[in-house]
């Protein structure tokens, strides 16, 4: 069964963690920079939380047809889109076409960002804060199903599970 990283927004702190990991973790030099990680904490003011906006690994991906560089092509082993950045032109259109708002863009390398799930072990959920205070974390790596699961609350506090709206 194919896995995907899934999000809790209702427990999400905001503090922003994952956007450091993720953006240290994919830095050569070692950079943390928040702008750069391919997952954002968005605050959505109106009903006073915040919410971890990343890839949803469509199977028809909208930015890979967008793309008229042909540089999001699907990766074989993961089985998701990915950037490649030779390719990749920084014209942005990727980044308007995502439906999520998913498709981040890196304004010093000039090239669009997309999750790659670290190459299947997510950092984002590895190192997710929430955990502590609440006994599972609010960013997971796991089948829908188990998600569904807990969204029924029938999981037990450390089992994963999933919201993404
Ligand atoms: S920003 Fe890069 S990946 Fe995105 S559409 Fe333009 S060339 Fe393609």
């Amino acid at each position: 069964m194919v896995r995907k990283l899934m999000v809790d927004s209702s427990i999400c702190t905001g503090c922003q963690y994952c956007e450091i990991i993720c953006s240290l973790h994919h830095s050569k030099a070692g950079e943390v920079n928040p702008k750069k990680a391919r997952i954002k904490i968005v605050s959505d003011i109106l009903h006073g939380k915040d919410k971890p906006v990343v890839c949803r690994q469509c199977q028809q991906p909208v930015c890979l047809a967008a793309c008229k560089f042909k540089a999001i092509y699907i990766d074989t082993k993961l089985g998701i889109a990915l950037v490649d950045t030779a390719r990749c032109t920084g014209c942005g259109t990727c980044v308007e076409s995502c439906p999520f708002g998913a498709m981040f863009f890196d304004p010093v390398e000039n090239v669009a960002l997309k999750c790659d799930l670290c190459g299947g072990e997510p950092q984002c959920v590895r190192f997710c804060r929430t955990f502590p205070h609440t006994g599972y974390p609010a960013l997971a790596y796991v089948e829908p199903r188990q998600w569904a699961t807990r969204k029924q609350g029938t999981v037990r506090p450390g089992e994963p599970y999933h919201d993404t709206d």
